[in-house]
């Protein structure tokens, strides 16, 4: 059994909107092990969404629409269903009167438009949506033959709400429950790292990553953090789990301290829960980042007990109030070096009194159309207990990411510091 999503919305095919409906339940097919083979992405054009759901339930077994439910003019998906099956549009009483209400509890007057909400192609099921006004719609299809010789005889349809909270709800509630799985399990599981490019990642990591293995080991990268995706396969849950535990012993073992975190886990979370264990407490500085340091520590839950503030300094003025930074310093050095990422991380930890302060000076310009030109670069300091750590963080990629690098690489420095220490 195979599946194929359908993106309906001329705000998606502009590129005015992402279709995120279709990532995510392309995902929750994986989970009960049915392979999605495309996605389709249509506008609000009722010949073209008619042929598209043609086609698809021509290839595939399942077919998942989203969108085109609202009652607007240019909402066709009913329409779109019942022209493609050939089948006319009937009013279904109980689904007119969940509509009406909905407007009723709102205190508001129903447009006649709504009325289209609780239309359905004939021979369709209804499927409730308690969050809104637009009822999703189940039906099945025969398959031509000539088509569907490797699989079933029938493609079932489910069409539902474009807005993400109510086609998710649907989803999990009615959609599922009506599709079997095939038999399969799929689980997958994410291992953060930070510290290497990707391709070194690829060398430590060696056959893991080989294409065809079970479990299947991918790695992507986001603003330098490396995450390790794992999917597993099997005929249970448990196998999966077996399968994806001995992957990630494996990970762990070969990457070493380069692992900081698990699924959502961001490097400010791993470095929050250290300082917590340790009782320490932590301060900051920022020049290049413009606070991000900062905002990213702030969204840590239970950083309060650990974060006990920082200062932006983009100035010679700001670096000298704020953090006594000699203005003969910077001059010497330039604000973008060793010594001044030095002196403002050491300012800064005696300005909040913290056990550690990290320092983010600025980095140079981006110059793409000069080969020649220096690669920009930054400072990160670390002043705690034991003295002081610098590092040089190089710009060679996308400036758009400096920032949130250089932040990383600021907290890094920490990380490596609390666990080696
Ligand atoms: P519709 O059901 O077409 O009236 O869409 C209702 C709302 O959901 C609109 O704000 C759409 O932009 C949004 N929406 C529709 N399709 C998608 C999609 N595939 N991904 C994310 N949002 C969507
Ligand atoms: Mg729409």
């Amino acid at each position: 059994m195979s599946a194929e999503i359908i993106a309906v919305g001329t705000e998606l095919t502009t590129g005015a909107k992402l279709d995120t409906n279709s990532q995510w339940l392309s995902l929750e097919l994986a989970e009960i092990g049915v392979p999605v083979r495309a996605h389709l992405t249509i506008d609000d054009d009722l010949d073209a969404m008619a042929d598209a759901i043609k086609l698809a339930a021509s290839r595939s077994e399942v077919v998942l629409i989203t969108g085109g439910l609202g009652p607007t003019l240019d909402d066709l998906t009913r329409e779109a269903l019942a022209k493609m099956a050939g089948v006319e549009l009937v009013l279904h009483a109980p689904s007119l009167e969940h509509v009406k209400q909905m407007f009723a509890k709102r205190n508001r007057p129903m447009p006649e438009r709504n009325t289209m909400q609780a239309m359905f192609p004939r021979g369709s099921e209804v499927l409730p949506n308690p969050r809104g006004t637009a009822p999703g719609i189940w039906m099945s299809v025969p398959r031509e033959a000539g088509d569907a010789s490797d699989g079933e005889r029938v493609c079932r349809i489910a069409a539902m709400p474009g807005v993400p909270s109510e086609m998710k709800q649907m989803f999990r509630q009615q959609v599922l429950p009506r599709l079997d799985g095939g038999g399969r399990v799929i689980r997958r599981a994410r291992i953060n790292c930070f510290g290497v490019g990707e391709s070194q990642a690829e060398e430590i990591l060696g056959d893991l990553t080989a294409r065809g293995r079970d479990p299947d080991v991918g790695i992507t990268v986001h603003e330098a953090t490396i995450t390790l995706r794992i999917m597993a396969e099997g005929a249970s849950a448990d196998e999966c789990l077996a399968k994806i535990d001995k992957a990630r012993d494996t990970i762990i073992n070969r990457m070493g301290t380069l692992v900081f975190g698990v699924e959502d886990e961001e490097l400010q979370h791993a470095v929050i829960r250290l300082l917590n264990q340790r009782r320490a407490s932590l301060s900051t500085a920022e020049s290049g980042t413009g606070g991000l340091l900062a905002h990213r520590l702030t969204g840590v839950t239970g950083f309060e007990t650990c974060y006990k503030g920082g200062v932006v300094v983009p100035t010679t003025a700001a670096k000298r109030d704020m953090l006594g930074v000699d203005p003969m310093l910077l001059r010497q050095y330039g604000e973008i070096s060793e010594q001044v990422a030095g002196v403002m991380a050491k300012g800064c930890r005696q300005k909040f009194g913290t056990n550690f302060a990290l320092a983010i000076t600025e980095w140079g310009l981006f110059k793409p159309d000069d080969p020649f030109a220096p690669v920009p670069a930054s400072f990160v300091a670390l002043a705690g207990p034991n003295g002081l750590l610098v590092e040089k963080v190089q710009h060679f990629g996308d400036p758009e990411i400096a920032k949130s690098r250089t932040a990383k690489a600021a907290v890094n420095l920490l990380r490596l510091h609390l666990i080696g220490g």
